[in-house]
């Protein structure tokens, strides 16, 4: 601990964001960096307490407590505050193979249950986390680093998102021929064409690491879907092992009135054709949905759904409005989430930010229904009619939303975004390779073990855990890495 009392000389501060109305009027990544001097002081909060709970990266009612792919947090902090960047990137990378990914995405449930939050704001651990490596690319540091020595083994993984990329860099590392089949035209899953390029620039970041791994002897083969463009039987006998992460891409979907509508569409569709057609021609190719001078309804109040609204911003919409069937949350942790759970309070993050720059307010309508869309004599979607609903305990116990009479409403909509989740993986792999699901319908490999029930495959992320997050991909890309190592080798030495 390099400084015993900067938790009370220092406040804790954030770089500013980008100014809302300026941002929107390009695709640029909206977060700025902090000057190191400032860093430091913010590394100087930390406590370096007995029993920190920032890395512990436990599930309290099912959500995440403590970093996932626990980070050595308190010691790298005191190596900033020291200056001492390089050996703190190398604690960095001991435990994050994707830095670069969690220091710009992730909701950063470290900060959720460190000691400091619980009388005085957090550390900022994203932010430190995300300029050691940023400054590690920046000087140069992150150099190709391929494996001194090749085992003659041979592992497919199917899917390039976060666990699939994790799962490849720690098999090469472990010296395995690793060849990564994506079904997209580009590398990276929901990194590339999930999450738009300003939360998470495609080029700069995705691609660099991408590269980087190229470059230390990962295969990468695009455009073939496993189950379809090639048969999944044909993997076990071309490699040794495979390791599934494949993602849970099924999306949820409204079946009510009017759903057949032109204008309606899943909300990552509308998230994917705008970040392919933003890097294959700045959006000129006119491949993507547009919803420039359009009344926007985004239906879904998470991560999809924000960066469906910042999306829709950037394009130039008419209006926006998000609905959440949830009510709003609350300003301050509440009796019954207490540290160092998760705290569930209401945020305005970057989407909202931007619409409520624009537009005067918040665009979230909490506690909505949607009854039915009704359409023009075009068959396009022109209204949207809702309900207000209360959550009321059923018959068995579980609470539900029920209809507020009185309550009905028309929204007028030209374009309707439906961001409320997903259902789980897709089937063809799963059936092709014999492979048992879970309830959920997510293959069914233990956590830990990440072994299905047929031998030599395995399956990590959202295919096996169900929709997350990129930390979560990248703990479990690791995990199941470690545990393909051991069934080809007997042993192995990756954590
Ligand atoms: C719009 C959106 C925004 C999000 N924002 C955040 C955020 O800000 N922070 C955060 O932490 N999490 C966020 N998440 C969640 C996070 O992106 C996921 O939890 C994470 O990407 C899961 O990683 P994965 O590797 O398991 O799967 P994915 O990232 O879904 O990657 C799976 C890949 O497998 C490929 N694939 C599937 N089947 C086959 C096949 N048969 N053959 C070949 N390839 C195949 C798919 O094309 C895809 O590229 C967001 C999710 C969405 C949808
Ligand atoms: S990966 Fe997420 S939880 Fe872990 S230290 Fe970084 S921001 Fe925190």
């Amino acid at each position: 601990m390099g400084k015993p009392t900067g938790f009370m000389e220092y406040q804790r501060e954030l770089p500013q964001d980008r100014d809302p109305l300026e941002r929107v009027r390009d695709w640029q990544e909206f977060h700025l960096h902090m000057p190191e001097e400032g860093l430091r002081d913010q590394g100087s909060r930390c406590m370096d307490c007995g029993v920190p709970f920032c890395h512990t990266g436990t599930l309290i009612s099912g959500m995440a407590s403590g970093c996932p792919v626990n980070n050595l947090i308190p010691e790298w902090n005191d190596l900033v505050y020291r200056g001492l960047w390089r050996e703190a990137l190398e604690r960095l990378l001991k435990t994050n193979n994707f830095p670069e990914f969690t220091g710009r995405v992730c909701p950063a449930p470290c900060e959720g249950s460190c000691v400091l939050g619980l009388n005085e704001k957090p550390v900022t651990i994203k932010n430190i986390e995300c300029t050691i490596i940023d400054k590690a690319f920046d000087e140069g540091w992150m150099t190709p680093r391929p494996p001194e020595k090749r085992t003659g083994k041979k592992v497919a993984v199917v899917g390039s998102g976060p666990s699939g990329l994790a799962c490849a860099d720690q098999l090469n590392r472990a010296g395995h021929w690793v060849t990564v089949f994506e079904r997209s035209d580009r590398i990276g899953g929901l990194l590339m064409y999930g999450i738009p390029n300003m939360k998470l620039d495609k080029q700069k970041v995705v691609q660099r690491r991408v590269d980087l791994m190229a470059a230390e002897g990962v295969r990468f083969v695009t455009g073939v879907e496993i189950g379809k463009d090639m048969p999944a039987t044909q993997l076990r006998g071309e490699f040794d092992a495979i390791a599934m992460c494949c993602g849970a891409t099924k999306g949820r979907d409204l079946n009510i009135e009017g759903r057949q509508l032109e204008g309606i569409h899943m909300a990552v569709r509308f998230l994917h054709l705008n970040t392919k057609s933003v890097l294959d021609s700045n959006l000129a190719d006119d491949q993507y949905l547009s919803a420039k001078d359009k009344h926007v309804i985004v239906i879904g109040g998470g991560d999809t759904g924000t960066d469906c609204v910042g999306t829709s911003m950037r394009h130039g919409c008419k209006s926006l409005t998000q609905f959440e069937i949830m009510a709003r949350p609350p300003d301050t942790r509440q009796p019954n989430n207490p540290w160092p759970e998760w705290p569930k309070v209401y945020l305005l993050d970057y989407g909202q930010q931007e619409a409520k720059a624009r537009f005067g307010d918040d665009p979230r309508q909490y506690l909505i229904n949607t009854k039915k869309f009704v359409g023009d004599a075009q068959g396009k979607v022109k209204e949207l009619h809702t309900v207000q609903v209360e959550w009321v305990k059923g018959d068995n116990g579980r609470p539900f939303p029920k209809e507020i009479p009185g309550t009905d409403k028309v929204w007028p909509a030209d374009l309707v975004l439906l961001a409320m989740g997903f259902l789980g993986p897709e089937d063809a792999i799963l059936e092709q390779l014999a492979v048992e699901r879970d309830e959920r319908s997510n293959a069914k490999a233990q956590y830990g073990r990440f072994s299905t029930n047929i031998e030599g495959v395995f399956a990590a992320g959202d295919m096996r855990r169900g929709q997350s997050l990129v930390v979560w991909a990248i703990n479990e890309g690791r995990g199941a890495a470690r545990e393909c190592d051991r069934y080809l080798m007997g042993q192995t030495q990756l954590p």
